[in-house]
């Protein structure tokens, strides 16, 4: 059996498809397996709402290389389904716990539940230049596909950055 590729038509609707720049680029995003993995389990136990939390690592030369990764608590009760909203006393307490150590927070995850990996409007008005934001779509309960998005020079669009195993 093969997993539905959910697609909600709001995905390629005009306002969509505009924060997706679609221009190559040459950035990099380094995950080790056990890290996507607990992403990918995080998803599916946190299903059907969206689960969200913190890459931490470090960047260089245009590559974001994850090192941990940090659940924290999706505070969006009303739309859980659709929205996430990071507990604040959740990423102060990762902020904490790699204070004068050579990593830093570097980017934020969440899942889509029964929608596809890519960036939605309200994901646009809440990112940061410089941060990754990686999706994992969970379709049926089940991790499918992942994709890792940060903003372009300009800060108007996502770019997809290539996912490297490591
Ligand atoms: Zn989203």
């Amino acid at each position: 059996m093969t997993t539905p590729a959910y697609e909600p038509e709001r995905f390629t609707s005009p306002e969509y498809l505009s924060v997706i720049d679609e221009r190559p680029n040459c950035k990099q995003f380094n995950i080790p397996a056990s890290c996507l993995q607990a992403i990918k389990q995080q998803g599916e136990e946190g299903f059907p709402h969206e689960i969200c939390g913190l890459l931490i690592g470090n960047i260089s030369n245009d590559n974001w290389n994850i090192s941990e990764v940090r659940q924290v608590s999706n505070i969006n009760s009303e739309r859980a389904s659709d929205r996430f909203q990071l507990d604040p006393a959740g990423y102060q307490a990762v902020d904490k716990e790699f204070r004068g150590s050579k990593l830093e927070i570097i980017g934020v995850y969440h899942s889509h539940p029964d929608c596809p990996a890519k960036p939605s409007p309200t994901d646009l008005e809440s990112a940061w230049d410089g941060f990754a934001y990686p999706i994992v779509s969970i379709c049926d309960g089940k991790a499918s596909d992942f994709r890792s998005w940060a903003l372009n020079d300009q800060s108007n669009a996502f770019q997809n950055i290539k996912v490297k195993e490591v």
